[in-house]
Parts: structure tokens; C-alpha cells; sequence
């Protein structure tokens, strides 16, 4: 088998290098909504730097063609089938800034040319299967159209759900098809991608696929179980969440699809994006500060951030910072709870930052109107204020009710602002709870709370402000923090050797 495979790759030293194609819904520049696309726009980077050859592909978004990075027509179109009509796609091209990462873009204006990503005004796009059908069959074409040689095709929640599924039913005996091999990640199982049972036809595979044990889920087509069900490899974005997601408070439904798959399930956390996301260069901050001088730099971005935010310019009182989708994971019900009770009673100040259902977001606005001292609330998606959040805030919370591995808890840690969190997910990962014991060994770096309730949210608070008024505690927790090595060379490495682990799977089920 082995010999097969060096076949089709070429060997530089120590490393075998393999050509991986990622197929996505979002990458940073691009287009993004979450964590998706942080990732999606940065471990293609990466992983060039260890010597493989990456190929990036996603849907030429309105906001894509719009995000300022060079974007050229290629002249190449293509047809495929949806249902029972046929769609046309063009290519496009780019290149992944800070590299040589090739980027192909899927142009198809009736659906990709919209305000928004997969929804508008609180409802999903209606024609969200179709859309993604002919993404994933585009993804398939392009290998053919360009002569692609790919060995591993990556690819990344619900979205590209159906692409291992039609290598498997359509592609597989083609010859350029015949060695991919597929890696299916699971960024967020809430997200399923779940449509009626007639969209099936949508997807011209045969309607014998549409089982329990394939692509149906109580009735439904499923797309994430579809990946999940045909892709060679699972991971998902954190050890703590490959673990909870085969539990039945944490697997939505799929719970008993992922212990079926659990000898090829792994995590692996995703790292942080130096280049945007570094205190000593970044440039949004009224001061750039490293762990030798956060002490100057860090109370001038906390100046700055009040400022911004129309809150009192006080040194000594903690600033909470929250940024995030306003939604039920995120836990901003759990903030919305205690939050009267913090402003009226506690010198403490908010500055939130999120976007999303719109009844919560009406009571933030609300908060902030009523305690124009203490709480600030931008309903926004707003990069460069996240930015000045995560470098003037104190503290940063996120009480998520599962998090698959969050970014800005590391962000925070960069930036010397100490996360209070709940235990779960990539959160538990990354995040050491300050205890008598982890400060002895130095090992916190925040703090976390295990119960999805208020009152564990309420006494974490209580605990980190205590924590804050001894400097000397505060100043380790920074320290341990800032020190710490969130890089995406060490989350790259780990997605190389599972390149080479699916490579290996793929051909010996082939
Ligand atoms: P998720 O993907 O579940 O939304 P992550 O923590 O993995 O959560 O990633 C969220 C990313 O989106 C982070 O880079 C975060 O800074 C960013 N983000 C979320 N909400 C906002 C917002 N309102 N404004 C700016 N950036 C945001």
C-alpha cells in the first residue's frame, strides 16, 4: 500500500509531501462568519511552510469578491447536475495572502451573489441544500477541469458534508479520483445541515443512500451525518470535544454515529493567527505590548477601550470584555442574567461585542442604555473592535454551553486578559482554573466553572475580581498566559501526520 501511495507524492528529506485540497464555506479574508473561516484562511499557510502543497476552495461570495485581495476570472466553466436540471459554475482564482497558497473561488451568482453567508434576518437561505450540492460537486469538477493530483481532500462541516460521499458513490473509479483519501471536520455539530427527505433528489444520488445508516437522520437528508458516515477521518477542533460529542448532551442527535466512528475520531485545537492576532504588532491597538511590557501597553489600550466604548476612563476598576455570536452556545442568556445585578451592585464595567438572535441583542441594548457607566454593548460584526476588546479588557468571558474550541479564549491569553469559562470543549483544553494548587505549580491561566447555571457564572466572577485585586496573582496569571504557545505550527503539524494517517485509511479501504 505504502509503495502506491509514494507514487503519488514526492518525497523532500524527512517529509512526505502530500497535496491537499480544502474545500470550505468560509476562509479569512474572504469571507467569514466563525471560527471556520480562521481556520480554513490560515492552516493552508501553514501547512506550505512544512512543505505540503494545499489548495484552498470555496464559493465566490458576494463579500468575497469585495473582501480587496486580487480575484481573477480563469475562462473555465463548468457544468453539473442539481436534481433534475443542470447548473452552470465558473472559476476563479486568487491567492492566499501571506503565501503562495493557490485559492479557487466557485462563481455562481443565483446563489452565492447575497447579502450574507447562509442567512438572512434570523432564517436560513431557503435554497441552502442546492447551494451546497453544487458546491460540493463543484469541488469534485475542479479536481477534473485544473488536472489536479490530489491526495487528501479536506474538507469541513455540513456544507461540504456530501463531498466524500459523492467520491465514494461517483468519482471513485475515475483515475484521477482513485487515491483520495478524506478528512471530514467537525467545527460545530449544532449545525447539521438537515433538509427534507425530497432534497435528496437534489443531490441525484441514488435514493437507496437515503437510510439510517447513510445520509438520513430521523427523516431528514443529513449532511453532516453524510460526511461523518463516508468521509475516511473525523476530527474535530479539540480533544474535549471529540469526547463530548459521543455523549447525548453534546452529539445533537449524532451521538451514536460518532461512537460507531470513534476508531477514526480525533481532536486537534486550532491555533491562532499570528499575524492578526498578536499584541506586539497588531495594528487596531492605541499601544502594541508584549509580556515585557503589557504592564505600560495594557492600560493604555484599557484607556483607549473606555474611551471607545463611552465608559468612565478608570484605571483600577476590572473591565469585563465578551465578543461573540449572541446565541444560546455562547451563553449570553447566562450574562443577560446576571448582568443587572454585576452593574448595580459592582464597580465593574462590560464591554460586549456580538451579533445575532435579535431578542437578546435587544436586551443588551437594553443594559447598556439602563447602566451607561458600567455596561457598553455594540451589536455589530466588527473586527478591529474586537481587537481593542481583547487587548483593554481585564478579563474575558465566555460562559459557552458547549464550545467546540473557541478562539478567543486564546486570543485573550495572547493579549494578557485572563478568560473566566465554562469547562467544556476547547475551553477545557486551553483553560486552567486558578486554584491554590495550579498557581503553586503555574499552571492557571483563568478560571472556569463547571455548572451551566448563573450562580457558577455569579461565584467564577466573584473569584476572578478577588483574583484581580491582588496584583501579584493577577501579574502570574498574565504571565502564564502570554507565555503560553497557541500557534498554528503546532495544530499544522498535528493536522500533517493526519494527512498521512487518512492517506493510509483511504487507501486501505480503497
Ligand atoms: P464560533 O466559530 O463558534 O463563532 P470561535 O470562538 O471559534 O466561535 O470563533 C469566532 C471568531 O469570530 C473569532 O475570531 C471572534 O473574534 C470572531 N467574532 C465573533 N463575533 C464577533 C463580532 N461580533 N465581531 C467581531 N468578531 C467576532
Amino acid at each position: 500500500m505504502l509503495i502506491r501511495l509514494a507514487d503519488s507524492r514526492s518525497v523532500k528529506g524527512e517529509i512526505l509531501i502530500v497535496n491537499i485540497l480544502l474545500a470550505t464555506s468560509e476562509a479569512v479574508p474572504y469571507a467569514k462568519t466563525g471560527g471556520l473561516a480562521d481556520v480554513c484562511g490560515t492552516l493552508p499557510l501553514e501547512l506550505a511552510r512544512l512543505g505540503h502543497r494545499p489548495i484552498l476552495v470555496l464559493p465566490a461570495y458576494r463579500r468575497a469578491l469585495w473582501c480587496g485581495v486580487p480575484i481573477d476570472p480563469m475562462g473555465i466553466e463548468f457544468i453539473v447536475p442539481i436534481g433534475s436540471k443542470t447548473v452552470t459554475g465558473r472559476l476563479l482564482q486568487s491567492k492566499l495572502p501571506g503565501g503562495e497558497v493557490p485559492v479557487y473561488l466557485i462563481q455562481q451568482d443565483q446563489y452565492y451573489d447575497r447579502a450574507e453567508l447562509y442567512r438572512e434576518k434570523d432564517k436560513d437561505y431557503v435554497d441552502n441544500c442546492e447551494r451546497f450540492v453544487f458546491f460540493c460537486r463543484a469541488v469534485l469538477e475542479l479536481v477534473r477541469l485544473l488536472e489536479l493530483n490530489v491526495d487528501l481532500l479536506h474538507v469541513n462541516d455540513w456544507q461540504t458534508g456530501l463531498i466524500p460521499a459523492y467520491l465514494k458513490l461517483e468519482y471513485r473509479n475515475l483515475p484521477r479520483y482513485r487515491n483520495i483519501a478524506t478528512l471530514f471536520t467537525i467545527h460545530n455539530l449544532a449545525y447539521q445541515g438537515s433538509f427534507w427527505h425530497w432534497d435528496m433528489l437534489l443531490t441525484g444520488l441514488d435514493w437507496r443512500h437515503f437510510n439510517w445508516r447513510e445520509m438520513e437522520f430521523y427523516g431528514k437528508l443529513n449532511l453532516m451525518k453524510t460526511g461523518l458516515i463516508f468521509a475516511d477521518s473525523l476530527n474535530t477542533v479539540s480533544r474535549r470535544y471529540a469526547e463530548e460529542i459521543q455523549t447525548p448532551e453534546f452529539g445533537f442527535g449524532l451521538q451514536s454515529v460518532l461512537q460507531h466512528r470513534r476508531g477514526v475520531l480525533t481532536g486537534i485545537l486550532n491555533g491562532v493567527n499570528r499575524k492578526e492576532w498578536d499584541p506586539a504588532t497588531d495594528r487596531f491597538l492605541a499601544a502594541n505590548y508584549t509580556i515585557e511590557t503589557v504592564d505600560h501597553g495594557k492600560p493604555i489600550c484599557k484607556a483607549a477601550l473606555q474611551e471607545k466604548f463611552g465608559l468612565p476612563r478608570r484605571a483600577a476598576v476590572p473591565v469585563v470584555g465578551v465578543i461573540g455570536r449572541i446565541a444560546h452556545q455562547k451563553g449570553f442568556d447566562l450574562i443577560a442574567s446576571i448582568l443587572p445585578k454585576w452593574a448595580e451592585s459592582e464597580d465593574v464595567q462590560w464591554v460586549i461585542l456580538g451579533k445575532g438572535d435579535s431578542t437578546l441583542e435587544e436586551r443588551f441594548r437594553r443594559f447598556a442604555a439602563q447602566y451607561p457607566q458600567k455596561v457598553a454593548v455594540r451589536i455589530d460584526f466588527c473586527d478591529d473592535s474586537a481587537h481593542l476588546i481583547e487587548a483593554g479588557a481585564d478579563m474575558f468571558l465566555m460562559p459557552s454551553r458547549f464550545e467546540p474550541c473557541g478562539l478567543n479564549q486564546m486570543y485573550s491569553l495572547l493579549y494578557g486578559s485572563v478568560p473566566i469559562v465554562r469547562e467544556t470543549g476547547g475551553l477545557a483544553d486551553t483553560i486552567v482554573d486558578t486554584s491554590e494548587r495550579t498557581l503553586v505549580e503555574r499552571t492557571a491561566n483563568g478560571f472556569s466553572f463547571v455548572q451551566d447555571s448563573p450562580v457558577a457564572l455569579n461565584e467564577t466572577l466573584h473569584r476572578a475580581c478577588a483574583a484581580y485585586a491582588r496584583r501579584d496573582i493577577w501579574r502570574q496569571l498574565i504571565d502564564t498566559g502570554m507565555r503560553q504557545d497557541w500557534s498554528w505550527q503546532r495544530s499544522a503539524r498535528q493536522y500533517a501526520a493526519l494527512y498521512e494517517e487518512t492517506a493510509r485509511r483511504g487507501a486501505a479501504s480503497a
